[in-house]
Formats: structure tokens, sequence, C-alpha cells
């Protein structure tokens, strides 16, 4: 960033110019038809043994005729802040569940929800619904939360949380090691996963603190019994890292981007798992 005119003055001018894009960007979204303007596109999380096809994790999304190409990381914490996550979450959901569902029965969907998603009877009620009348199972659908989802809470999160995985969903803990959320905290949750953050694979392999947290990291999924997918590969040398480390399952753009639809059917054909 320049700092021309003196920094204070510049940033006031920018923080203001980005709240009035945020204002902009929340009453656009309010007005949306997000049926039509939502999509989901698939990234492919693979085993690192074989690069074979474990399954896809859906992100959104949003082409707006007023905005054009929103980013999710853009979008989504607005709707989060302005309380209206929930009528995102559901069609996107639906449009998940009907693409996972011409997938090979083998494959498994994440789907990553917000705080706001869970900390709500209604919100709760209806995710229920929506995976009930797909018909996909279950058993085969893993949910991301976030640390930071956590930290709203807490209680009626855990109480949501429970349920679904009752109903045999697989709960993933998103970003993990980017929170500020205890062990004992996160024990608490009935999880069955959890996601290395990227900011920690980034050349893992030259960066010592970084190869030791992901080393911590992988040793505690394995005393925890929890399965974990390392997020962010990007290059043969990071994966090669990984695998020395004992990593199992991974997700990025070295294997693939997020896919349309199509694309990822196609992706799973051409690396199955033997
Ligand atoms: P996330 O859940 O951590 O998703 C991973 C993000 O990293 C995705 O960005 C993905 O495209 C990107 N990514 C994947 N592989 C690589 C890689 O090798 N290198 C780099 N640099 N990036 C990689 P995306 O699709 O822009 O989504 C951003 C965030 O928006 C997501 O982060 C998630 O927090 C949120 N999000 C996306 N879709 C949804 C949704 O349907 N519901 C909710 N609640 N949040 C969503
Ligand atoms: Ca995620
Ligand atoms: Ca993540
Ligand atoms: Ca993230």
């Amino acid at each position: 960033k320049k700092r021309k005119r003196g920094g204070a003055v510049l940033f006031n001018s920018d923080h203001e110019q980005r709240i009035n894009s945020d204002a902009k960007i929340e009453s656009v979204l309010k007005q949306a038809e997000l049926e039509n303007e939502l999509s989901v596109v698939f990234q492919p999380i693979v085993d690192i043994r074989d690069l074979g096809t474990i399954g896809f994790e859906a992100l959104a999304r949003w082409n707006s005729p007023v905005l054009g190409k929103v980013s999710p990381a853009c979008f989504i914490p607005i709707a989060e802040r302005a309380g209206i996550v929930g009528s995102l979450t559901r069609p996107l959901l639906k449009k998940a569940l009907a693409a996972a569902s011409l997938w090979d029965t083998s494959m498994r969907l994440s789907f990553n929800l917000s705080a706001h998603d869970l900390n709500s009877n209604d919100g709760l009620l209806a995710l229920i619904g929506i995976i009930e009348s797909s018909g996909f199972d279950p058993q085969r659908l893993d949910l991301e939360i976030t640390e930071t989802a956590l930290a709203h809470d807490f209680e009626q999160v855990k109480r949501s949380v429970e349920v679904l995985r009752r109903l045999g969903c697989g709960i993933s803990l998103d970003d993990f090691g980017t929170g500020y959320s205890s062990l004992t905290r996160l024990h608490a949750l009935p999880l069955t996963k959890f996601k290395i953050d990227r900011s920690f694979v980034k050349d893992l392999h030259q960066r010592p603190a970084s190869y030791k947290i992901v080393k911590s990291l992988l040793a505690l999924s394995t005393e925890m019994a929890l399965e974990c997918v390392i997020e962010g590969v990007e290059t043969q040398e990071e994966l090669a890292a990984l695998k020395a480390l004992g990593g199992t399952s991974v997700q990025g753009y070295l294997f693939s981007p997020p896919l349309p639809e199509s694309q990822a059917r196609e992706f799973a054909a051409r690396h199955r798992r033997p």
C-alpha cells in the first residue's frame, strides 16, 4: 500500500471505502435471487498414496448480475455479519447434495457451515430437512466448521453438531490451528476429522516452524483417532514432505482447482482409488 499522504489518513479512507463496498455487497446480496445466482464448485480431496479421489469439498460461487463474480471469502463473512447466511447455506447445500447424488457411492462430500447455521434450532432443522429430503446418505457427508465458528455460542453449536453427528454426518474442524480454541473444547465436540490450514503447508519443506506444526498436528490426529485432510498443497516438494510425515488425505491446486460439477465427475473417473 502507498503511504504518500500519511498512513493514518490513507488508512481511514481505505477503511471507509471497504465499509462502503461491504454495505453495497450486503444490500445486493439481500436482493439477490440466490437460487439462480449461487452455484457450487467441487475441489477433489485425494489419497496421498495413489492420488485416488476420496471425495470433494463443495465451495460456493456467486455470480451477481450487479457486481459480477464475488469471492466467498468476501460474501460469506458479510452474509454472516448481516445474519442472512442461512439463506445462502440452504440453496448451496441443496445444490451440492443434488450434484453429489450423481457420484459413485464411494465418494464423500464436504460442505462448509457457518456458526449461524448451527446456533438456532430453526437453522438446524432446515439443514436436517434438506439432508433428509436429498436422499444422500449422511454417512457420506462431512460438515466442516471453523474454530472461529465455535467462538460464538459454543454450547448451542455443540448441541447442533451432536444432533448432526447422530444423524450420521461426519464433523470436520476446518482451518485447524488458526483459531484460538483450546484442545479441551475441541475434545468436547464429536469430531471425526480435522483439516490442516494451508498457511502451515506453504513451503513447509523449507520452513522448520511450519514443518514442526504439521508434524505435531498429524501426531495429534493419530493420537485422537481423527482423520486429517491437509489443505492447500501446491507443489511436489510440499507433497513429498507431507508424505514423509505420514499425511493421508490432501487437497490443493497441485491436484486440481475447484471444478464445476461435470468436470468433478470426470476427475473422479480419471483418478479412481485402486
Ligand atoms: P475454506 O473452507 O478453507 O476453503 C478452501 C479455500 O482454499 C477455497 O477458497 C479453495 O478454492 C482454496 N484453495 C484450494 N486449494 C488451494 C491451494 O492449493 N492454494 C490456495 N492458495 N488456495 C487453495 P474459496 O473457494 O475462495 O473459499 C474461501 C472460503 O470461503 C472457504 O475457505 C470457506 O471458509 C468459505 N466458503 C466457501 N464456500 C462456502 C460455503 O458454501 N459456506 C460457507 N459457510 N463458507 C464457504
Ligand atoms: Ca472448508
Ligand atoms: Ca480450510
Ligand atoms: Ca479458510
